[in-house]
C-alpha cells in the first residue's frame, strides 16, 4: 500500500473472507420455469426420444451424454436464477467434428439446440427455454498455440477465461478482456456475447481482438475463418457475424485472439466521492492526466457497495461515501506510473473532488479491492431476486436511471434497493432493482420504461450482456426495423429450420 498524498487516509486492507467466486447456487431455490413465467410458446421441434439419444451416445460415448435429471438441472438454470428450462439432455463434444455431427443430426431431425459455455450469461441466452438439447463446450478446452512474438493465442472455445490468462502469463502475455465471471466463463461464450468487461477502456472489444474464428453452422458445415493475421482485407469479414450473435448463427469451436503484453506495472486506486458530479470530473481528469496508462475506470454507488459489505461480508478499505471509483493503471515502468498516479490523486484530493482513498500495487490487496467490484452480481442474488439492466448512456446521464427509478418505484414494500454501478470509462452502467422475490408488478413498472428511457437518450439497451431470451422484443429500442430485418434474413440463411438457440436474440 502506498501513500499518494499525506492528507489522504491510507488504510490497509484485511484479507476478505470468502473471496472465492461462487457461481452456482448463490442462493437456494429455483426460479419458475421460463414457460410459466413468460408468455412464450414452444415451436414445433422434435421431442427427444430413444433414437436421438442412441445417436448421441454412439457419437460421444455415454459419459458425455448427460441425461440424469439432477445433473441436467445446473445446465437448465441461468446464473442469476431468472430463467429455467427443462432440457433432459446435455451433450459434451470434444472436437469440432463432433459438434458438426451433432448439429447436422439435430438439423435433419428438427431437434432444437442451446449452445452453452460457462453459463454465466445474464440475459437468459445460455439455458434452454423449453427442452432444447444443451450443447456444452466444457470439454473443448485445448490451447493449441501461444505465440510470444505476435501475441496470438489459438484455442478451443471451451477454455475458461482465467485459465487462458494463467497460461498466457507464462509467456508474458495477458488476455485483452477481464470480467468478474472469469473463473467460469468460456472464451467461446465471451466471443459469442462480445463480452466487454473491466479493461475494455484500454484494450478494446472482441471485434478488434479476435483475429479468427472456426464455427459450425446449424446444418453441420464447418466454417474455417481461423486467421491469425492482423491485416487481411479479402472480402467480407464473416467472423464478425459470430462475435456477439449469441449462438444464433453457429457454434464457435475455435478462436484466435490477439493478446496483449502483461503489464510490468499495475496500480489500483479506490476512492470515495461525495457526488456523481465529482465522479464525472475525476473521470475527465483521469483520461487527461493518466492518458496512456489508464486501464480501468469503474464506478460503484453506495447502495451497490452494501451488497458486498452487507450480503457478502467483504470489507471496504475506506468508510461509506455516496460514490466510489476504481482506477487501475497498466504500464511498463512502475516509477513512471506511480509518479503519474500520485500526481493525479494528489490533484483530485487537493481540489476536493475526492474525499478519501487508498492505492496499492500489492496483488493480494488489489484482489481484495477488485472483489468489491467483481462480486457485486453474486451479492445481489442474496437480496432475493434482481432485475438487472445493462445499458449504455451518454456520460452526463450515466447515473440518471437510478434517481428516476427511485422516484418511480418509491415506497414499494418488496424492493430491497435500486442501484447503479459499472464501466464508467465506457459509458456502460449496470442498473439494478433488487426485491425480496420476483414480482410481475415491479417488472411491469420497470419494462418497457427502462428501454424507452434509454432509447430517448440515444443509448443502447444492451451495452455488453447481449439480448438473449430477456430482450428480443425490446431490440427495436436500439435498432431500426431495417437492421432487424437484415438480422432476420441472416438467421434464415444460416439456420433455415431455426434449430439453434431458438426464442433468443431476434424478435419473433
Ligand atoms: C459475476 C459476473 C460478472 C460479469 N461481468 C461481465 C462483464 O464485465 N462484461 C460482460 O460483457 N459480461 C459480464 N458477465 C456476463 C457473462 O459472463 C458474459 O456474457 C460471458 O461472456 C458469457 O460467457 P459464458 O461462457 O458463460 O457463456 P454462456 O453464458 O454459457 O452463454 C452466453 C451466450 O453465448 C452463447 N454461447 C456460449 N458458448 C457458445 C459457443 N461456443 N458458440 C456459440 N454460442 C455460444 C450461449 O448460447 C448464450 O447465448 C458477467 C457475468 C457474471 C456472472
Amino acid at each position: 500500500m502506498m501513500h499518494f498524498n499525506t492528507k489522504m487516509l491510507i488504510r490497509s486492507l484485511q484479507k476478505a473472507k470468502n473471496a472465492q467466486y461462487v457461481f452456482r447456487n448463490a442462493s437456494s431455490g429455483l426460479p419458475d420455469l421460463t414457460k410459466d413465467r413468460y408468455p412464450v410458446n414452444r415451436a414445433d421441434f422434435a421431442t427427444l426420444g430413444d433414437k436421438h439419444l442412441q445417436f448421441f451416445r454412439d457419437l460421444l460415448g455415454p459419459q458425455r451424454v448427460i441425461t440424469d435429471p439432477a445433473e441436467c438441472e445446473g445446465y437448465n438454470v441461468d446464473w442469476i436464477k431468472a430463467v429455467r428450462g427443462y432440457s433432459t439432455c446435455v451433450l459434451k463434444p470434444k472436437t469440432t467434428e463432433e459438434v458438426s455431427k451433432i448439429l447436422s443430426f439435430c438439423n435433419d431431425h428438427t431437434v432444437a439446440v442451446c449452445p452453452q459455455g460457462g453459463n454465466t450469461g445474464l440475459v437468459g441466452g445460455s439455458v434452454p427455454v423449453f427442452d432444447e438439447v444443451v450443447l456444452c463446450t466444457s470439454q473443448m478446452n485445448t490451447i493449441y498455440d501461444i505465440n510470444d512474438t505476435s501475441g496470438v493465442l489459438i484455442c478451443q472455445a471451451g477454455c475458461v477465461l482465467e485459465s487462458l490468462d494463467e497460461a498466457l502469463a507464462e509467456h508474458g502475455l495477458m488476455m485483452p478482456l477481464d470480467l468478474g465471471a472469469k473463473g467460469s466463463c468460456h472464451i467461446g461464450g465471451n466471443v459469442s456475447t462480445n463480452a466487454g468487461g473491466l479493461r475494455l477502456l484500454r484494450y478494446g472489444n472482441l471485434h478488434g481482438n479476435v483475429l479468427g474464428i472456426e464455427a459450425v453452422k446449424p446444418d453441420g458445415q464447418i466454417i474455417d475463418l481461423l486467421s491469425t493475421l492482423k491485416k487481411d482485407n479479402t472480402g467480407f469479414h464473416l467472423k464478425h457475424l459470430f462475435i456477439g450473435s449469441e449462438g444464433s448463427l453457429g457454434v464457435v469451436t475455435k478462436v484466435a485472439i490477439h493478446c496483449v503484453p502483461k503489464p510490468k506495472a499495475v496500480n489500483l486506486a479506490f476512492v470515495g466521492l461525495p457526488s456523481f458530479e465529482n465522479v464525472l470530473k475525476v473521470l475527465k481528469r483521469a483520461k487527461r492526466d493518466l492518458g496512456e496508462i489508464l486501464a480501468s475506470c469503474e464506478m460503484i454507488d453506495e447502495s451497490t457497495l452494501e451488497v458486498c459489505t452487507g450480503n457478502l461480508k467483504l470489507r471496504s478499505p475506506i468508510p461509506e461515501y455516496p460514490f466510489y471509483m476504481l482506477i487501475e493503471t497498466h504500464g511498463s515502468n512502475n516509477a513512471h506510473d506511480e509518479e503519474k498516479l500520485n500526481g493525479f490523486l494528489g490533484d483530485v484530493m487537493d481540489s476536493g473532488l475526492v474525499l478519501d482513498g487508498t492505492v496499492t500495487n500489492e496483488p493480494s490487496k488489489m484482489k481484495n479491492i477488485w472483489d468489491l467490484r467483481e462480486r457485486i452480481t453474486e451479492g445481489f442474488i442474496l437480496d432475493g431476486y434482481v432485475f438487472k439492466y445493462d445499458v449504455s448512456l451518454p456520460i452526463e446521464q450515466f447515473y440518471s436511471l437510478v434517481p428516476v427509478f427511485r422516484q418511480r418505484l418509491s415506497n414499494h414494500p418488496d424492493i430491497v434497493r435500486i442501484t447503479g454501478y459499472g464501466h464508467l470509462g465506457d459509458g456502460n452502467i449496470h442498473f439494478q432493482v433488487s426485491c425480496k422475490q420476483f414480482s410481475r408488478e415491479i417488472l411491469e413498472k420497470i419494462e418497457p420504461f427502462v428501454y424507452e428511457y434509454t432509447s430517448r437518450l440515444k443509448g443502447s439497451i444492451s451495452a455488453e450482456h447481449g439480448i438473449g431470451f430477456r430482450k428480443p422484443k425490446y431490440m427495436k429500442y436500439s435498432k431500426s426495423p431495417e437492421s432487424i430485418a437484415i438480422m432476420k434474413d441472416l438467421k434464415k440463411m444460416f439456420d433455415p429450420k431455426g434449430i439453434l438457440n431458438p426464442y433468443k436474440v431476434l424478435p419473433p
